[in-house]
């Protein structure tokens, strides 16, 4: 599963262990039972989310190749319950890879840590100042490395809207956790867009685990987890909950994904 996100940015999902079944299955173990059928399993994956019982979730493990400017990945990385490796610009060289938003969006008036979705007056003028400043910057790296500085000390200069790459390897607790602060509209537009698509690749995998989670744990404000949601009022999750245990997850996911057009993960 791969997905852009922003101008150079991308998700992708490397790995992943577990499932809605899987759940289950960690959930019962300690009667020594597994599944009791589609309809039963579904209505335990709800009550374990709504009695905030999420242990079982643990068992469930995504692995996911990010590729965002480095003040999202900073922001990313204060998600301290996951595993984390980062691509070295101690050594390898930088590429000349630099976020340009497609405008320069408002600074909101009362909430300070806020924007608005509108450009300002001169956004186009100032996109193409921001390009120059990216050039230049560019310039500059490149002969610190002709002088043979450092690539450690050269790397000093680029600024926070450079694309660093990372995996990132989280269970579908701490998923939940990003998800909900993330995808939420008080953080950062451009971080939302990451967990949009981190909640869709999600919503391949778990379903059952999915729906639950935005129905009583997700309090925060979204339209795009709010249309997820919705779309899933016409999915049949019995049928795909038996599909899944099956075919296992990720085989089916990615079967969907692939193949599948707007509602690929049915
Ligand atoms: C809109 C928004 C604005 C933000 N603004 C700021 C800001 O201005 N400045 C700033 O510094 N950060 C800011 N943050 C980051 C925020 O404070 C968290 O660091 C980040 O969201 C990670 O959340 P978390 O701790 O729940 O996640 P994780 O670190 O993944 O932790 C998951 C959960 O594990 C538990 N946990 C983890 N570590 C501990 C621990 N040491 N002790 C006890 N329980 C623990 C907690 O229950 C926690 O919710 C902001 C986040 C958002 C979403």
């Amino acid at each position: 599963m791969f997905e852009e996100v922003l101008d150079r940015g991308f998700v992708k999902l490397v790995d992943f262990m577990g499932g809605d079944y899987s759940v289950v299955e960690s959930a019962r173990v300690s009667f020594g039972e597994g599944s009791k059928g589609p309809r039963q399993d579904i209505r335990l994956i709800r009550y374990l989310l709504k009695h905030k019982h999420e242990t079982p979730f643990e068992h469930s493990v995504f692995k996911f190749h990010v590729k965002a400017p480095i003040f999202v990945a900073r922001q990313w990385f204060r998600h301290r319950i996951g595993s984390f490796n980062e691509i070295s610009l101690r050594y390898v060289e930088y590429r000349d890879e630099f976020y340009i938003p497609d405008f320069m969006r408002r600074q909101a008036e009362k909430d300070k840590q806020a924007s608005i979705l509108e450009p300002v007056e001169e956004s186009d003028a100032l996109i193409e100042e921001l390009k120059e400043h990216y050039r230049m910057v560019r310039a500059f790296y490149d002969k610190l490395l002709e002088k043979g500085v450092a690539r450690e000390l050269a790397r000093t200069i680029l600024p926070m809207g450079t694309y660093t790459q990372f995996y990132w390897s989280v269970n579908a607790r701490s998923l939940m956790n990003f998800v909900r602060l993330r995808a939420d509209e008080h953080a950062q537009w451009e971080i939302q867009q990451y967990a949009n698509v981190i909640a869709r690749m999600f919503r391949a995998l778990m379903p059952v685990t999915f729906k639950f989670f935005v129905d009583f744990v997700f309090d925060g404000s979204s339209g795009y987890i709010e249309k997820l949601r919705d779309e899933m009022e016409e999915w049949n999750l019995e049928e795909i909950y038996s599909q899944m245990m099956e075919e296992g997850s990720l085989n089916y996911a990615r079967r969907r994904w692939e193949n599948g057009t707007g509602r690929e993960e049915r």
